[in-house]
């Protein structure tokens, strides 16, 4: 599948068209913001361990009867996936308190929470994704209530799913942000990526962490952290 022109460029992906109107191509980069790109930098082969941690990630849901955008793995960069219009919500799913939701709440880092939470933020970067609920999704348009009802259900399945995966390479799912898209037949599917950039992983034992935390707060090591998740995920290859 032949490379287009760039449609688009965020902060840590490009996307091309092809010459199929239903596939583009997704491009990682190494780049990395925090604090809504107040913070900037590099992660050496940050680019290659998300998009093989990604593809690995969401090969395993399709085999749960998850549907998500992923095609085709291209190279160590690129990834063909389907055409989807983006649903401009952040989908939040929490196991552990952490980050924001600790801040908020005043919930100390590492408390479980009994129940897995669900969080949404309007993607928009002007206005720092703030947190909404479902009436400020439906009374803004953003999506139906049929369409929240699937993208629910779906947001806890990943959970519980992806929960149990880590476990087994030791590895806890604090938690993790995903993005769904409308395919051209309306259909909502899993979008977006599953990576170190976007999920919080600690360590079984250590609770050390192996995220983008290391990055945000610098504690050093970031490069090394990605990479330890490729290896348990995929092994040595
Ligand atoms: N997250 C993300 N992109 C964002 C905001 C959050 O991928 O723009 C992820 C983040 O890595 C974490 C989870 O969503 O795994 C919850 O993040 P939180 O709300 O605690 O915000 P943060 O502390 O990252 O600002």
């Amino acid at each position: 599948m032949e490379k287009r022109e760039q449609l688009y460029e965020g902060k840590a992906k490009k996307v091309f068209k092809t010459d199929d109107p239903n596939l583009l191509i997704v491009s990682y980069k190494d780049d990395a913001t925090a604090f809504n790109g107040e913070k900037k930098g590099t992660i050496a082969a940050k680019g290659a361990v998300n998009n093989r941690v990604s593809n690995h990630m969401m090969s395993l849901l399709e085999k749960e009867g998850i549907k998500t955008h992923y095609v085709e793995t291209l190279n160590d960069r690129e990834t063909l996936v389907r055409s989807v219009e983006i649903i401009p919500l952040e989908v939040i799913m929490r196991n552990i308190a952490a980050g924001s939701l600790s801040k908020r709440l005043g919930l100390p880092e590492g408390t479980k929470l009994s129940v897995p939470v669900l969080e949404y933020c309007y993607k928009k970067d002007e206005l720092g994704d703030p947190m909404i609920n479902n009436y400020h999704i439906k009374a803004m348009g953003l999506a139906t209530e049929e369409e929240l009802q699937v993208i629910e259900s779906m947001a806890f399945a990943i959970n519980a799913f992806m929960t149990q995966y880590f476990k087994t390479v030791n590895i806890e799912l604090i938690d993790f942000k995903i993005e769904f898209g409308r395919t051209p037949e309306g259909e909502v599917i899993l979008a977006d990526e599953i990576s170190p950039d976007t999920c919080r992983f600690w360590d079984t034992n250590t609770n050390e962490k192996l995220d983008k935390d290391r990055f945000r707060r610098d504690l050093g090591n970031v490069e090394e952290a990605y990479q330890e998740v490729l290896k348990r995920l995929l092994g040595d290859h």
